[in-house]
């Protein structure tokens, strides 16, 4: 094969040159499987991006792509159509929590987090409420990277090279406790009282009039699995509730089973006034994120525009794409007929007790875990922080596991059709390789 030309694509978060210097290629992909360009069989401990939730290489999904490209390849999405896009949306409504009846499409998680702020805002200004236009995140969230969602973001190495933020914006403290909580299983004990600070913040920093709405991830994925204590969220639904702001919950990563139920909003008993997801909606096949939401918030934009005047005027050239939503309907289906999300649920109990396993393993400081996902939390070498955990999901690369690993922390979340003796191999080649970096 003549030698791949390495020099014009620019990664995405990566580091390029160490990565050019010893590149990791993924060529193929079935089931819980990839393949590396050396013929090496990879298991994929990470679903891809958080994202491959029936694991790779689904016929019905790609046959559903196949027929859609055959058939209709794109269609524009403003003031036309196409059924699929009906049908994605019926599909994803029937699935989602009971109350959020109108689903709005877009093309990633970050794009779904932007449209949530700007749909939260201007909901409160077509209601006259035009003062309202203030939004609340949280220390060690994650909303993607545009604008909105790096301004509502508690990550500051995201923002560093950005010092452009949305104005009024204000961030809750992390709910991250390892002096109280580590080694949880499930949601830590403590941590509740966490949402009694943004009643504090609204009344002694800001106007309660003046916030529009409060963003969390119920579990925040990407910046080390931070499981929420019991009862936060339900405590921040209440003080939402007593001040009139709405509660968006960002399950691009918690949708779709992967803490063992459909949503987190259903595993936790809150139901938000907007969700938004993306990943698992197609299980990572093709782009796309989506917006569920209450039916008030839908109706207040209906009744405040003329009939034949644009309600929202916002979205994009790939909002609803035909090959989405194809994938979408299909991944739904699948996810459904295989009862994906309860296999997670069924799971769960071994899949914790090899997480935790682990304690006690070199540098492993913190386990936490619920549903399908772990995170595990290393003591960072003097000096070089995130060292630790990129050595270890490079030891890991090495014995064919694909992991995530953000800073020291590393996350496993494979896809739900993972067996219990791949459970094994995923947290065996982790005490492998932590022993290896000693
Ligand atoms: N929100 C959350 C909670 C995420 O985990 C992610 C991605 O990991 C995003 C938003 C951004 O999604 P995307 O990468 O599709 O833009």
């Amino acid at each position: 094969m003549e030698q791949l030309q390495m020099d014009a694509y620019w990664m995405p978060f990566t580091a390029n040159r160490q990565f050019k210097s010893a590149p990791r290629m993924l060529v193929s992909a079935d089931g819980m499987y990839y393949t590396d360009d050396q013929g090496r069989q990879i298991l994929d401990g990470s679903a891809g991006l958080w994202c491959v939730t029936a694991g790779h290489n689904r016929k019905p999904i790609v046959e559903a792509v196949q027929r859609q490209v055959a058939t209709l390849d794109y269609a524009p999405p403003f003031q036309m159509a196409h059924p699929k896009a009906f049908e994605a949306a019926d599909k994803l409504v029937a699935m989602a929590p009971k109350g959020l009846s109108k689903a709005f499409f877009v093309g990633s998680g970050s794009e779904a987090v932007d449209t949530a702020l700007k749909m939260a805002v201007a909901y409160h200004r077509v209601r006259g409420d035009a003062a309202r236009v203030k939004l609340i995140g949280r220390e060690r969230g994650y909303h993607g990277v545009n604008f909105g969602g790096i301004s509502v973001g508690g990550m500051a190495g995201n923002r560093k090279h950005f010092p452009v933020s949305l104005p009024a914006v204000d961030h809750l403290r992390s709910t991250h406790d390892l002096a109280r909580n580590a080694f949880s299983r499930g949601e830590p004990e403590h941590g509740a009282e966490f949402a009694d600070e943004l009643e504090a913040r609204i009344l002694t920093l800001h106007d309660p009039s003046t916030i529009a709405a409060v963003i969390v991830e119920p579990m925040a994925g990407s910046t080390g699995v931070l499981i929420p204590p019991k009862g936060y969220l339900r405590r921040l639904r209440e003080i939402c509730d007593r001040y009139g702001i709405l509660l968006i919950f960002d399950e691009v990563i918690t949708g779709f089973g992967r803490l063992g139920a459909d949503w987190a909003a259903n595993k936790f008993g809150v139901l938000p006034d907007i969700i938004t997801c993306a990943k698992g909606l197609t299980n990572g096949v093709v782009p796309m994120g989506a917006l569920l939401l209450k039916p008030e918030i839908h109706d207040a934009f209906m009744a405040a525009a003329g009939e034949r005047m644009i309600e929202f005027p916002h979205g994009y050239t790939y909002s609803a794409h035909p090959l989405a939503c194809a994938a979408a309907i299909a991944s739904l289906d699948l996810y459904r007929e295989e009862q994906l999300f309860e296999r997670a649920a069924g799971l769960s109990a071994y899949f914790e007790e090899r997480a935790h396993a682990l304690r006690g393993q070199p540098y492993v400081k913190d386990i936490r875990n619920l549903g399908l996902v772990a995170g595990i939390e290393l003591d960072s070498r003097p000096g070089a922080a995130g060292q630790r955990g990129f050595d270890v999901f490079l030891k890991c690369w090495e014995q064919g596991v694909l992991l995530r690993f953000t800073g020291d922390i590393l996350a496993v979340s494979p896809p739900l059709i993972i067996e219990k003796h791949e459970i094994d191999r995923l947290f065996d080649t982790i005490a492998t390789a932590l022993r290896a970096c000693e």
